[in-house]
């Protein structure tokens, strides 16, 4: 049951100086117009008119993405966060979110944002790592994020860390690396987000002149399998695992190249799902067993094109395995139980 709606108002690449190689902003920019007050309203009205037929919704946010929101003149951020207040105070929207680069946090920033009730920031960090940074051309590095942090917490918003796997010269060991960095810093919410190749970057460049190669997938599903259980580990909620088409879609024409897969979080949630069911056999063969998950997590105990019941039947023949919903379950949990003799255990 969806109880968050989010309101998204993207601002292409403006007012950033950078070139990551993985970006397209500027591409998009070049066609695309910046959204004026009015096109935000528009955008807004749109929104709450569809949120407001739907009861469950609880919580309304309008979030600024794209670009560097705080990289822009203050006084246009003023002006949209001016438009983002005003449905704030009038109690139809409750929080506002904006999505920015690490070095562009600076002290009147956060004072124009703190008076303008911005509640939550998300930095756009990708890695901790110095030389996945400097080839990806993010033209900062990773001290930056703790000082930003810092600064973000003393002004008391919810802090947000985006991180990417798979970009040039990152490896499993970086990835997990960067998740314990993180946990350092201490945000709220995360997201991660394996590297997508989009035609006309550099990272495209890069890649058809043979000098960048992306993961395997099963090689990014394992590696941020394991991210997501460290962050999630240490209390942080992972609000996004992989693209969603429709991310692509305001990436341009959407012309990815390599490194998408449609379905990557439940690729991501249903490996963690076969990874403590097989731990609770713990190595038993044969018998009557029941797997069993809460029913929003029931197709991710059931895997991506069934492919957690696929792997045991052919790992565990023995195994009479029964696949239950039990709402009692919290959801992202997964319970094994064995029949017996003298019933259940
Ligand atoms: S900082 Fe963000 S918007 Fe700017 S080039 Fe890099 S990814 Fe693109």
């Amino acid at each position: 049951m969806k109880t968050h709606a989010i309101i998204p108002i993207f601002i292409p690449h403006a007012g950033c100086p950078h070139d990551c190689v993985f970006c397209n902003q500027k591409a998009i920019t070049a066609r695309t117009e910046i959204p004026t007050v009015d096109d935000a309203e528009d955008t807004i009205l749109r929104h709450l008119a569809t949120i407001r037929k739907n009861p469950d919704i609880r919580t309304v946010e309008i979030a600024f993405y794209g670009g560097s929101f705080t990289a822009i003149p203050l006084e246009q951020q003023a002006s949209w966060l001016a438009l983002a207040q005003k449905y704030k105070q009038e109690g139809l929207v409750d929080k506002i979110h904006l999505s920015t680069r690490p070095d562009c946090i600076t002290q009147p920033v956060l004072e124009q944002l703190a008076a303008y009730g911005a509640d939550i920031i998300e930095l756009g960090v990708q890695s901790f790592d110095g030389e996945v940074l400097r080839r990806a051309a993010r033209g900062h590095d990773a001290a930056v994020v703790f000082r930003a942090a810092e600064m973000i917490r003393q002004y008391g918003f919810q802090l947000g860390i985006q991180l990417m796997t798979g970009l040039p010269g990152d490896s499993y060991e970086k990835c997990i690396q960067s998740a314990e960095q993180t946990i350092r810093v201490a945000p709220e919410i995360a997201r991660i987000y394996p590297t997508v190749i989009i035609r006309d970057t550099a990272l495209f460049h890069m890649y058809e002149a043979g000098q960048y190669q992306p993961p395997d997938l099963m090689e990014t599903v394992r590696t941020v399998k394991d991210m997501y259980r460290k962050l999630t580990g240490a209390g942080i909620q992972v609000i996004r695992v992989g693209l969603k088409s429709t991310d692509l879609i305001r990436n341009g024409d959407g012309t990815v190249v390599g490194g998408y897969h449609p379905a990557f979080r439940q690729l991501v949630e249903s490996e963690i799902a076969r990874e403590d069911l097989e731990t609770q056999l713990a190595g038993e063969t044969e018998g009557e067993v029941r797997f069993r998950a809460h029913p929003a997590s029931f197709s991710n105990m059931i895997g991506h094109r069934k492919k957690n019941r696929i792997y045991f039947k052919e790992h565990y023949p023995g195994l009479n395995i029964r696949y239950q919903q039990d709402p009692a379950i919290p959801p992202g949990a997964y319970h094994v139980a064995w029949l017996t003799e003298q019933g259940e255990v």
